[in-house]
């Protein structure tokens, strides 16, 4: 599996640093030993036009954010500042009022504002070279078939779409414009995870037999976006049971076979269009079977606990923008690594690979994947039975 690949290369820069407590907020480029950042707080707040312009000639690539909610303006906005590779080019958004105070925080000038309707005019603009698509999950594929279109590269958050069917359309689309398509894992970079991923596959503790995963939260709102299946596709499933699965396969480097799953609606009536909570087994290849839970019906689960022949392992705090917590049966074997800013990070991480001329993973056919176990879970739960995973 692709992840494993690149989660040793940077879990060896990040156990080389391991222990050196000034390096409280790591970003990939302190891991990696490059000179700390230009960007480090200097926002394109205080450029002008002709600033904008001249930065283009440097090695950071521009990066237009598609829907400026939550996640783009409290975690990618603030990280972009923190990249070595990557700077905030423009932006795109049906609100008004946000793109004035956007431009006015990060002195974005008109040319470089976009709404949904004339977003395809992003082609024109050769200071973007990343479209980051951030809108409800329903939006993913239009945006990222247009953006590609447009003869962007394109980093689109997860779930990467609604179905497995979107998903193949998106990749074909982006392929087909000779562009990179990248999903936003932030977890397979996060050292704790990476370290995880390196106790499995290195057998620290024997053969991995089982795993027990889950991801959940207290939904809110009743009126977001979450809670619709025309935008979100599904339910707290595709929106934080996706961790748990990504850690499965991540931990095992497999690919689920064969599922079984069941759910449960407490408050059919919020929850009436999305699942709330499931519960379900995944068989893998090897035998080793997972248990997964996922719920917007409460707080309290975001772990996950791998057990092997010579003990367990595992992390709390899994999935959470920081405050990852490791654990281990051994004594010796500790899981405990600075903060990083994992949104810095993968943007910075796909802006590389870009720019060397590299493949970047997680790419699209990782959601893909992701996309059809939560398809086979769905299924079980319609059918009452154990159903086969459908293959890429
Ligand atoms: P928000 O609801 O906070 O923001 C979504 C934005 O999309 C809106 O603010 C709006 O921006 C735009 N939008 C366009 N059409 C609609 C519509 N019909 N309904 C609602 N919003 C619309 O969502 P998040 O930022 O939390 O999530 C966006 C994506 O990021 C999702 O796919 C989610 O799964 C993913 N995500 C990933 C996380 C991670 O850790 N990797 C964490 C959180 C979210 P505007 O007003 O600018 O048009």
């Amino acid at each position: 599996m692709e992840v494993f690949a690149q989660g040793l290369g940077l879990g060896f820069t990040i156990r080389a640093l391991r222990g050196c407590p000034k390096f409280k907020k790591l970003s990939i480029h302190t891991m990696q030993r490059r000179p700390f950042l230009a960007g480090l707080g200097a926002t394109a707040a205080a450029l002008g036009s002709s600033a904008w312009a001249k930065q283009e000639s440097g090695r950071k690539l521009g990066w237009a954010l598609v829907g400026l909610g939550s996640l783009s303006k409290n975690q990618l906005a603030p990280a972009l500042a923190k990249t070595t590779h990557s700077r905030l080019a423009a932006i795109v958004t049906g609100t008004p009022a946000k793109a004035a105070e956007w431009q006015k925080q990060y002195g974005i000038p008109d040319s470089h504002v976009y709404n949904y309707e004339n977003f395809d005019r992003i082609v024109d603009n050769p200071d973007v070279d990343v479209v980051y698509v951030v809108l409800p999950n329903s939006m993913h594929e239009e945006f990222t078939i247009r953006a590609a279109k447009a003869g962007k590269h394109v980093f689109c958050e997860k779930p990467m779409a609604n179905t497995a069917e979107e998903c193949r359309r998106m990749i074909e689309a982006v392929k087909s414009a000779g562009k990179q398509l990248g999903i936003g894992y932030r977890c397979q970079f996060e050292p704790h995870h990476v370290e995880c991923m390196r106790l499995a596959r290195e057998k620290v503790f024997g053969e991995l037999k089982f795993i027990e995963a889950g991801f959940g939260f207290q939904a809110g709102d009743p009126a977001q976006w979450r809670l619709r299946k025309s935008l979100a596709g599904g339910g707290a499933l595709m929106d934080v049971g996706i961790y748990a699965i990504q850690a499965c396969r991540y931990l095992t480097g497999e690919e689920p076979v064969e599922i079984v799953a069941q759910e449960t609606k407490t408050d059919p009536v919020k929850f009436a269009e999305v699942d709330e909570t499931i519960s379900c087994s995944m068989k893998f290849p090897s035998g080793l079977l997972a248990s997964l839970m996922t719920t917007y019906a409460f707080n309290g689960s975001n772990f996950f606990t791998a057990i092997g022949q010579g003990g367990r392992f595992g992390l709390e705090a899994a999935y959470g923008y920081g405050g990852q917590k490791g654990w281990s049966s051994q004594p010796g074997v500790k899981i405990e690594f600075p903060a990083t800013d994992h949104f810095a990070v993968e943007m910075d991480l796909f802006s590389r690979a870009i720019l060397d001329g590299k493949p970047f993973a997680p790419a699209g056919e990782e959601g893909l994947k992701d996309l059809l176990v939560i398809e086979a879970i769905y299924r079980s739960i319609r059918e009452g039975k154990a159903v086969a995973v459908e293959t890429v």
